[in-house]
């Protein structure tokens, strides 16, 4: 079998959404499972909407998922250049070649007319494809219009009649009436190739053995095979993936959340869950796990796996998944993940001491257990960097605004302050020590010192996370919610 070549081809119009990515990492995973090519190509045929802006954000996605490519405009390869504006030329020969073999023409009815035909099919039921008004125009009419300098396009002559099969490899042959598609343009009224034409040419020039893309693209398919038999060129296969819905099954849009990969980093997912996360959309993997690193994504993807029917891009399941992969994270790498964001919120100094990191892996280290999101970090965890901590509602509520709390608040601020030793046992023998003396439960000193010292009532293990604050902090915390409860300042909100 000839070497397997799959490529992610995406327009650089703006961020890079969770479907391109989807894509993307689809396209990749087939590659390096099979152990061929990731191709990385531009799509910037269409000249107004393209940025530079764009590209650069698709680059940071695919490398922030850590998507790698074996050809592409920053590496080059063998089948360069990998950016269609570059490859102009290549196009515009084969749009001649096309015009002279009689399989294309030059169309040059105007946008209005166009539509107002295309009014008149609708009202009459008729399916609105181009009526091929200068199909069929005489040499001397062409040479006439040419010369009154009239602007055309190039449209490819489809076939008329019968149909079009397109075996999808997920989902199996798919036929389409000639009849109904239309005589595409293939050259814009600005001489620019369209998007049919050069993804065409490029996916048979760069030799790609399978075209793994979005389901949108399935009924531009029948399309491009009738253009890569007319240039005699050997159909790749084809495999289109199913669309991501959102959790209420329309189509994913901005309703459902973010659409840009990028604002799952601004929000807290790390990579390697994003990635396992998009790769379960639209594929399973066989058993009943779901939690796969990169290898062995690599090692079980299949196209086989892939499903026809639409995945469901679910918020709360990628949040699930993120928290797994914070809880497997090894805390010495989870940290420097988290040090930029802890500096960007002034809660770490830029330059921490060896002292101060090894106590920062060791909070990371406690925290990572209960978090969701690297971000819950800077939220949740805001107690172990600062003093501007909030209290909140079901602190004040449950413990820090009833009446009997400042006094053992108080009290407890004394024993912690008479420990022999600052560390977790000592910690645990002075709150359950108090507890008994006061003969109440211990719950009854663990949650109100939780609330002082945290703001709230959930969290890591008290004892530990004590432990990980300075013994001072501690008892001016349990003070400071004592005096501040006698003062009614801790009611709810
Ligand atoms: N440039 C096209 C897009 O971004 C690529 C479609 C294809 O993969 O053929 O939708």
């Amino acid at each position: 079998m000839s070497e397997i070549r799959t490529r992610f081809a995406p327009s650089p119009t703006g961020n890079l959404h969770v479907g391109g990515a989807h894509t993307a990492l689809f396209a990749w995973l087939f590659a390096r499972h099979e152990g061929g090519k990731f191709i990385l190509r531009i799509e910037d045929t269409d000249e107004v909407r393209s940025t530079e802006q764009s590209l650069a954000a698709i680059y940071d996605g695919l490398r922030w998922l850590e998507i790698d490519w074996d050809e592409g405009p920053d590496i080059s390869g063998p089948f360069g250049p990998y950016v269609q504006s570059e490859r102009l030329n290549i196009y515009a020969q084969y749009i001649n070649q096309l015009i002279e073999s009689g399989r294309a023409y030059r169309c040059f009815c105007t946008p209005e007319e166009l539509e107002e035909r295309r009014e008149i099919m609708r009202a009459r039921g008729i399916p609105p494809v181009y009526d091929r008004t200068c199909a069929n125009l005489s040499e001397e009419q062409i040479e006439l219009l040419l010369a009154e300098g009239k602007p055309y396009c190039v449209r490819f002559r489809m076939l008329e009649t019968g149909t079009t099969v397109v075996n999808d490899l997920i989902r199996g042959d798919v036929s389409f009436d000639n009849s109904l598609l239309g005589d595409f343009v293939i050259r814009k009224t600005s001489g620019y190739p369209t998007y049919h034409m050069a993804v065409v040419v490029d996916d048979c020039l760069m030799k790609i053995s399978h075209v793994i893309r979005a389901e949108e693209h399935l009924a531009n398919t029948p399309s491009h095979v009738q253009l890569m038999d007319a240039l005699g060129f050997e159909r790749p296969k084809f495999a289109h993936l199913p669309l991501i819905l959102g959790t209420d099954k329309t189509k994913l849009s901005k309703r459902h959340g973010a659409v840009n990969l990028m604002d799952y980093k601004e929000q807290g997912f790390l990579p390697e869950a994003m990635r396992n996360f998009l790769a379960i959309i639209g594929w399973s993997p066989g058993a009943d796990e779901e939690i796969l690193d990169h290898d062995q994504l690599i090692a079980r993807f299949t196209l086989e796996g892939v499903s026809k029917s639409p995945g469901v891009f679910d918020l709360e399941k990628a949040t699930w998944l993120n928290g797994e992969y914070l809880k497997r994270a090894d805390a010495e790498k989870l940290t420097d993940t988290l040090l930029p964001l802890l500096q960007k919120e002034g809660l770490i100094e830029a330059h921490p001491s060896p002292e101060r990191r090894e106590w920062l892996v060791a909070v990371v280290d406690l925290m990572k257990e209960r978090t969701r999101l690297l971000t819950d970090f800077v939220t949740w965890g805001r107690y172990y960097f600062t003093e501007d901590y909030p209290y909140d509602n079901e602190a004040r509520k449950k413990w820090l605004s009833k009446e009997d709390t400042p006094e053992r608040l108080d009290m407890l601020a004394d024993r912690m302050k008479e420990l022999e030793t600052w560390d977790v046992e000592a910690i645990e023998a002075g709150i359950r020590g108090l507890a008994e003396e006061l003969e109440i439960g211990a719950g009854k000193v663990i949650h109100p010192c939780r609330s002082a010292v945290t703001g709230q009532t959930i969290g890591p293990s008290l004892f530990h996370l004590l432990e990980l604050l300075p013994r001072e902090t501690v008892v001016a915390r349990l003070r400071r919610a004592a005096e501040l409860g006698r003062r009614g300042e801790l009611a709810p909100v």
